[in-house]
């Protein structure tokens, strides 16, 4: 699980889902992720909610999950995660998360690569979104049984 895959390959594509997203949800990241790195330069991170379909994730939303932690590490503190999976309404379920990389590539750092295999545990499915909320852009990662796999993620 800890190897990263580049893009859709034309074999290994079939079962990888795509993944919606949605612009203002998009912009909530962005939003969250600015104003971390204005505090202290450091990233932001979240958990993404939303519904599973055979070929389709759509992320509904992105809390912001504040990190316990300073610095460039962080994760989402699993007592929050837990909490909020808990309060969600029966049809949507916690797909993933997202966290912030400003000013450096949008690629899963060997943490980042630990932080979803331990998801993945848990989860058949998790899908990763790593920002810039200094370029405005994203990048969309899907971990399932055969790897961790870069993705478009499109608009719904
Ligand atoms: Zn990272």
């Amino acid at each position: 699980m800890g190897e990263l895959k580049e893009g859709i390959g034309e074999d290994k594509g079939v079962g990888i889902p795509h993944v919606l997203i949605d612009r203002d949800i998009e912009r909530d990241m962005y939003a969250a992720a600015m104003a971390q790195y204005i505090i202290n330069g450091g990233e932001a991170s979240g958990l993404l909610v939303g519904r599973v379909e055979a070929d389709v994730v759509t992320v509904t939303s992105a809390p912001h999950m504040p990190g316990e932690s300073e610095h460039s590490f962080c994760r989402i503190p699993p007592l929050t995660a837990a909490e909020l999976a808990a309060s969600l309404p029966d049809d949507v379920a916690v797909v993933g998360w997202w966290h912030s990389h400003p000013r450096f590539a949008r690629t899963p750092s060997a943490t980042d690569l630990a932080t979803i295999d331990s998801m993945v545990r848990s989860s058949p499915l998790v899908v990763s979104v790593i920002v810039d909320p200094l370029v405005c852009a994203m990048d969309v990662y899907i971990t399932d049984d055969s790897g961790t796999w870069h993705v478009d993620g499109g608009y719904g």
